[in-house]
């Protein structure tokens, strides 16, 4: 193999991924990784180009590749960094550092300091790094199993790089050495080695994408679109997970129904918009005042349940109450004047013996005694009356 042929084959089959993770990226607008990854592709693409061209085109230019590898790698890490971390990245320190060390690098370059090039070399070894220490850090749930492989192709990139970099400190960078790089079929090979893994990342990239549209279509099936809680079926799921676990560790496990009071008043006084308005927003205030591990869901038009676990009745009363004077304090902004509305609550604790269901139909019940005794009210049904039924 000689530099010619492996730029050009190596080009040409980037061009190709290249554009099929543009269009990609462009079909998934929402992805925002994927677009990470496509301008990562793209800057690596004019890398590849300008490294293709080296002795043909001016030297500047072949310093303008190196930097256009670790702005590359940089763009790698944003979209890795979306995919994982599910947030935007707050921390702006690392742009700075990437601004200081291409401006240090470029200086080196035109003053003809030695050793300049440790300045991209390093740099994005420990960018490998960082993406690889990233995967390992936050991949989870769906996510583990691309994170993991995708950390181990960045691993095989830092390997290369670094043994890369050695060669270029002792052979090429040395001010009194005339070694051409380009006979030495040591770099070469290494060369093609990173070509390979880039080729493993893009598989990555594909894998993460489909990953995404999976987790988006199972997020999709479990969740109310109005208000974002989570939908009756979603709920039916978790309950058996935690009644289960309830049963097996003894730990006490609470369900909470709720009902607004007088909705369809609501709704035809102040119109449909304003009772969307307001199952959006006792969701949202409910949501607030959960905890972590605490399960809401809308199981009907206007009814939603709550699943606490490791909570006795007793604190699920208290809960249920403090949700109750909560929501009655809510005054929801709406175009049309602020809206006030009122729920009832009704509150269970699990009975091994009747499992799900019977907390199900017990908290029903309880909820619609508080309707019967005048609404804004929170009633329970506690263990004994479970035991009984
Ligand atoms: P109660 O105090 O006895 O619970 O009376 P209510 O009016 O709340 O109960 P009812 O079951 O009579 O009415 C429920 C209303 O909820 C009727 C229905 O139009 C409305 N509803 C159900 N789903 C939605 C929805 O997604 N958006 C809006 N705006 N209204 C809904
Ligand atoms: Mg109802
Ligand atoms: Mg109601």
């Amino acid at each position: 193999m000689d530099y010619g042929t492996y730029f050009f084959t190596n080009i040409a089959s980037v061009t190709v991924f290249t554009i099929c993770m543009s269009v990609l990226a462009w079909h998934n607008r929402g992805v925002k990784g994927m677009q990470w990854f496509a301008g990562s592709m793209i800057v690596g693409l004019a890398k590849l180009i300008l490294q293709g061209l080296e002795g043909k085109v001016p030297a500047i230019l072949g310093m303008v590749a190196n930097e256009l590898y670790l702005i590359s790698f940089s763009m790698q890490f944003m979209a890795l960094h979306w995919f994982v971390v599910r947030k935007p990245m707050k921390k702006r320190w690392p742009w700075v550092a990437l601004t200081l060390i291409l401006f240090a690098y470029t200086v080196m370059f035109f003053a003809h300091i030695p050793y300049g090039g440790n300045l991209t070399n390093i740099p994005f070894v420990i960018l490998c790094g960082a993406s690889a220490w990233l995967l390992f850090r936050h991949g989870s749930g769906p996510f583990t199993a691309v994170s993991r492989v995708t950390a181990v192709v960045l691993l095989g990139d830092m390997v290369v790089a670094s043994y890369r970099a050695i060669l270029t400190n002792l052979r090429y960078m040395r001010p009194w050495e005339t070694v051409d790089a380009h006979t030495d079929p040591r770099w070469l090979y290494s060369l093609a080695g990173m070509a390979f893994l880039a080729a493993f990342m893009i598989m990555c990239a594909l894998w993460f994408l489909v990953t995404e549209l999976q987790h988006e279509l199972a997020e999709q099936a479990h969740t109310d679109p109005l208000t974002g809680a989570m939908n009756r079926r979603a709920m039916e799921e978790a309950a058996l997970r935690e009644t289960a676990r309830s049963i097996r560790f003894g730990y006490p496990l609470c369900m909470i129904m709720i009902d607004i009071d007088n909705f369809k008043h609501l709704n035809d006084t102040r119109g449909h918009a304003a009772g969307d308005h307001a199952l959006r927003a006792l969701v949202a205030k409910v949501k607030s005042m959960l905890r972590a591990q605490d399960l809401l869901a809308r199981t009907g038009g206007e009814e939603f349940a709550i699943l606490l676990p490791d909570t006795p009745a007793a604190s699920g009363i208290l809960a249920a109450e403090r949700v109750r004077m909560a929501v009655e304090a809510l005054e929801v902004p709406f175009e049309t004047g602020p809206i006030k509305f009122t729920i009832s609550a009704g509150v269970a604790q699990l009975d091994p013996a009747c499992g799900f269901e019977g907390m199900m139909r017990l908290a029903d019940e309880a909820m619609y005694e508080a309707k019967e005794h005048g609404r804004n009210l929170v009633s329970a049904r506690l263990m004994e009356a479970a035991t009984l039924a």
